[in-house]
């Protein structure tokens, strides 16, 4: 079975809806491996947003990303990385397809309420950037 890594970012967490995301993974028959909430130090945010740190929105981001605690999950399922994907939504609100995460809760293209692993390669390092092989069920 495919793993993948979600976040719920800090904005979310604030917003009271760690519950509606976590509704909506198991009503699409999504299980929840692992679970924990940390609040991420800006060089931890900026090891785990490695990959765009030549983007204008980097800073911003990383800063963001360690504003206040986050809740990070292993999401187990098949398909589960796109599965994820699609009811997350796109990455702008303003662009995400109706009944999705990020059309009911987003507010901000940056501040965008959940994040999920994109391929198996990007799945594997996540989790194992939060989580050892102890911590994973099944
Ligand atoms: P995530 O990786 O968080 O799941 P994503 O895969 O949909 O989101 P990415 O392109 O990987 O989108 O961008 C990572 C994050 O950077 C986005 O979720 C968003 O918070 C932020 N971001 C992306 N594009 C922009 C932008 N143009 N301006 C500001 N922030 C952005
Ligand atoms: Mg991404």
């Amino acid at each position: 079975m495919e793993k993948t890594l979600s976040i719920i970012k800090p904005d979310g967490v604030k917003k009271n809806v760690i519950g509606e995301v976590i509704k909506r993974f198991e009503a699409n028959d999504i299980k929840i491996a692992a679970m924990k909430m940390v609040h991420l130090t800006r060089t931890q945010a900026e090891g785990f947003y490695a990959v765009h740190k030549e983007r204008p929105f980097f800073k911003s981001l990383t800063e963001f990303m360690s504003s206040g605690p986050i809740v990070v999950m292993v999401l187990k399922g098949n398909d589960v990385i796109a599965k994820n994907r699609k009811l997350m939504g796109a990455t702008n609100f303003k662009e995400a397809e109706e009944g999705t995460i990020r059309k009911d809760f987003a507010t901000d293209i940056e501040k965008n309420v959940v994040h999920g692993s994109d391929a198996p390669e990007t799945a594997a390092f996540e989790i194992g950037y939060f989580f050892n092989s102890f911590e994973i069920t099944g």
